[in-house]
C-alpha cells in the first residue's frame, strides 16, 4: 500500500513563514527567523533543511540588479514555432547566453524569453539575425523593456499550497514515492531508477 500512496506533501504555515523570510532576505539568521515567527531553533533548521530536501527552497542566490549596471539592454521576445519543433529550439536556445529566461506559454505564442544584452546593437544582432538563422522558427515579435516597475523572484506562497513533483527525465507528475539522485551537484527527481539512468545516458550525449 505504501508505494501507492500519493505524495501530497503541503506547506503549513511555518514553512510559508520561514519562506517569505527567506525570499526578502536570504542572509537572515537562523536565530532571527526562530524570534520572528516564535518557534525554536530546531524547528527553524529542521524546517529549512526539509525544504532544502524537497527542492522548494533551490539554492541560497544573490541578486544583481541589471539597472545598476550601465549599458545593459533587456527585451522580451515572443516566438512562434511548430509543436514538433519545440523541444530542439529550447534546448538551443538554453544555450545562448543572453537569453536569461524561457517560458514555454499557451496561446497565440508558444515561447517567451527574456534577453539580456550590452547594447541595442547587440540586440538588434541577436534579433534580426541570430535569430533569424535559427530552423523552426516561424516568427517572433520583441518588446524592449525600458523600465522595470516591479520584479519579484522566486514564487509566491501559500498555506496549504501543495508540492508537485515532475520526473525530470520524462517531465510527467510522480505520483508514489519520487527516486531521489544528485548528479553534476544538482538534486533530480525520477519516477524510478530507469527514468534516472535513462537520463543519465541522455545528459551524457549532450
Ligand atoms: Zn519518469
Amino acid at each position: 500500500m505504501k508505494n501507492n500512496l500519493l505524495l501530497m506533501i503541503k506547506l503549513d504555515n511555518i514553512d510559508i513563514q520561514i519562506l517569505e523570510l527567506l525570499q526578502d532576505d536570504g542572509r537572515l539568521m537562523y536565530k532571527d527567523i526562530a524570534k520572528r515567527i516564535g518557534v525554536s531553533l530546531p524547528t527553524v533548521k529542521n524546517r529549512i533543511k526539509r525544504l532544502s530536501d524537497l527542492g522548494v527552497i533551490k539554492k541560497f542566490t544573490v541578486i544583481i540588479d541589471p539597472e545598476k549596471i550601465l549599458g545593459k539592454v533587456r527585451s522580451l521576445i515572443y516566438i512562434q514555432t511548430e509543436p514538433s519543433s519545440l523541444e530542439e529550439l529550447v534546448k538551443l536556445l538554453s544555450n545562448m547566453k543572453e537569453v536569461r529566461e524561457i517560458f514555454i506559454t499557451a496561446g497565440s505564442y508558444s515561447l517567451v524569453l527574456k534577453v539580456e544584452v550590452r547594447s541595442l546593437n547587440e540586440l538588434g544582432e541577436l534579433i534580426y539575425k541570430k535569430l533569424s538563422e535559427i530552423k523552426g522558427i516561424n516568427s517572433y515579435s520583441h518588446l524592449i523593456i525600458t523600465k522595470v516597475i516591479k520584479e519579484e523572484f522566486g514564487a509566491s506562497v501559500e498555506v496549504n499550497d501543495t508540492l508537485f513533483f515532475k520526473c525530470d527525465f520524462c517531465n510527467s507528475p510522480i505520483l508514489g514515492k519520487p527516486y531521489i539522485e544528485f548528479i553534476r551537484g544538482g538534486k533530480y527527481y525520477f519516477h524510478s531508477k530507469d527514468c534516472a539512468e535513462a537520463y543519465k545516458e541522455r545528459i551524457s550525449k549532450n
